[in-house]
């Protein structure tokens, strides 16, 4: 499959057309692809993944550079084992060498800009294959939403921070016809508005939500407290790009009466792992790339349970490849082999989040922020939250409160939180009206402002 997609890429046929075609023989081919034993796996790996390093060491001369550097070539790639004989790329480089970094043997017309998300550390842009990249990303994501029950075409409303309101017309959603998804406005989630959006989801017949875990927790927390509220019949809750914090879920199957479904990926498509339809663990896609865990040295770690980077390999970047990218997000690993769905997948049991969102204290133990539950009744009459680090050893927590908030509610939250904290960080309490949602409207759980990078090495050594 790959080779021959990999083929068409070649071929120099116009794209236009070819985007469904795309499309549809992805899905066909990770429908056959679901349950493959693991022997099967590792072949079909082994072949995508020494198509990759061959293509790069070919037509990307950064690659070139670095493999040589590293005295490696593509005759050194003769088992899965191997491939930690090849260099790490970062985000630094692929930053301060861009065009390094892009395949000579994709015309540029053929070549579509993109760009690691705002809120990450080390920006910077790549390329993707126009008309090749994006079909089959959307043909891998409906893949996973297939676990929990949707099929393509279905209704969903969308609740991801883009906005689409218009204060004076009063208008804040928009649908989209060919998608089938309504859009709403994620800046106006208003005790006011927020009735009236659920009203919209449940008159249209909309049985899917994609959402921000922060969006969605919003709504439910307007539900938790107004019980007398309809709701729609949901059959399933979308929560990707953004980290779910425990609590969490729990707050928004609660109150939105439906299964949260989340996965992990990124622009740059080295890594996708999403949940099956029994368990919360993060099934590493095999088909889409090869995931490794690895520690502050770069050693591969395989023991369960034990913390470190992500860094994938993703077997369709032909415009900029991606062989051994080092995310900076941290996850925690899980089974080789899920009992629950009977795949042969790598789970990872818990996204850690990304750096960050680590906490530094006065001692230097990094905190990450993904374990400090807050599903607890402190929060019941706060309406927003957020972290903010500016110094070592002391972190601002910064609260949007409800109406029922009381001094009382104050002294708790005090309590619960310096609990877990720890002695050596000072945890400060600010009011505010409003949080400041990241430029693409996703919230954030922690602002870091400080450089967190130095201290990762001590939390995976
Ligand atoms: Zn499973």
């Amino acid at each position: 499959m790959l080779e021959r997609i990999a083929q068409r890429v070649f071929a120099g046929i116009p794209f236009s057309w070819r985007e469904p075609v795309i499309f549809r023989k992805t899905l066909a081919f990770l429908e056959e692809s679901d349950r493959w034993s693991k022997d099967k796996i590792q072949e079909f790996q082994m072949r995508s993944a020494a198509a990759v390093i061959d293509h790069a060491f070919k037509t990307v001369p950064g690659y070139a550079k670095l493999f040589a550097r590293a005295g490696v070539a593509p005759a050194h790639f003769q088992s899965l084992d191997d491939l930690r004989r090849f260099p790490f790329i970062t985000k630094e480089i692929l930053r301060d060498r861009p065009e390094d970094y892009v395949s000579s043997i994709i015309p540029r017309p053929k070549l579509h800009y993109t760009a690691t998300g705002g809120a990450t550390a080390v920006p910077f842009g790549f390329y993707w294959v126009r008309g090749y990249n994006i079909p089959i990303e959307k043909a891998f994501i409906f893949n996973l939403w297939k676990r929990v029950g949707y099929r393509i075409g279905e209704k969903t409303a969308v609740l991801r921070g883009a906005f689409v309101g218009n204060e004076e017309k009063k208008r804040f959603w928009r649908f989209n016809a060919l998608t089938n998804e309504t859009w709403f406005s994620s800046y106006h989630l208003t005790d006011r508005l927020i009735p009236v959006y659920l009203e919209k989801i449940r008159d249209s017949g909309i049985r899917f939500v994609q959402a921000y875990p922060s969006a969605a927790a919003i709504v439910a927390k307007f539900l938790q407290d107004h019980s007398e509220i309809r709701l729609p019949r949901l059959k399933g809750l979308f929560c990707g790009s953004e980290n779910i914090f425990p609590g969490q879920r729990e707050l928004i199957e609660k109150f939105w009466g439906c299964r949260v479904y989340s996965w992990y990926g990124h622009t740059e498509s080295a890594i996708l792992a999403g949940e099956c339809e029994n368990s919360n663990d993060y099934h590493c896609c095999p088909q889409y790339g090869i995931t490794e865990i690895v520690d502050a040295q770069g050693k591969i770690l395989t023991q369960e349970g034990a913390i470190g980077e992500l860094v994938g390999t993703g077997f369709y970047g032909w415009a900029t490849p991606f062989i051994r990218y080092r995310t900076r997000d941290l996850a925690t690993l899980g089974k080789a082999f899920c009992k629950q769905c009977g795949r042969s997948h790598r789970t990872l049991s818990r996204i850690e989040g990304r750096f960050q969102e680590l906490a530094v204290t006065a001692q230097g133990r990094l905190i990450s922020m993904t374990a400090i539950n807050m599903h607890t009744p402190v929060f019941d009459h706060v309406r927003q939250f957020q972290f903010v680090q500016e110094r070592q050893g002391e972190i601002i927590l910064k609260i949007a409160k409800k109406i029922s908030y009381r001094d009382h509610d104050t002294q708790e939250i005090f309590r619960v939180i310096n609990e877990k904290l720890g002695p050596d960080m000072k945890l400060l309490i600010a009011f505010t009206d409003q949080l400041e949602p990241t430029p693409s409207g996703k919230g954030r759980f922690l602002v870091q402002k400080l450089n967190t990078q130095q201290w990762l090495d001590r939390l995976t050594t």
